[in-house]
């Protein structure tokens, strides 16, 4: 929670990575004699904040580059129109957008 605070003290919008969590599905499956078998799939989910309307949601992992799950990424929900998004943060945002983790550039000098 201090990480998140710090970067809004920063007024730097790129800290939407939230948690993750992971899911228990089940699934039934019938065998060739017609009986009936349980099993279950666990799937890791995320969750995110999108960085053009606020909402949090889930997505799951699986689905998701794994370089990306960070924050020096931005996250746009199903509802939102990333390209759009993407476009309204322009150029210099992009370039923050594709920076590696292990960037020694001041943040504060963005
Ligand atoms: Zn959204």
């Amino acid at each position: 929670m201090l990480f998140i605070e710090q970067f809004y003290n920063l007024n730097v919008n790129i800290c939407m990575f939230i948690k993750e969590f992971t899911i228990s599905k089940r699934h039934e499956r019938h065998s060739k004699l017609g009986k009936l078998h349980e099993y279950w799939r666990t799937s890791t989910m995320v969750v995110l904040r999108c960085d053009s309307c606020d909402v949090e949601f889930t997505r799951n992992r699986g689905s998701m580059d794994p370089n990306r799950i960070n924050n020096n990424y931005f996250h746009v929900c199903s509802n939102c129109d990333s390209k759009r998004f993407a476009q309204k943060m322009g150029i210099t945002r992009k370039q923050i957008w594709d920076m590696p983790a292990s960037s020694d550039l001041d943040i504060s000098k963005l």
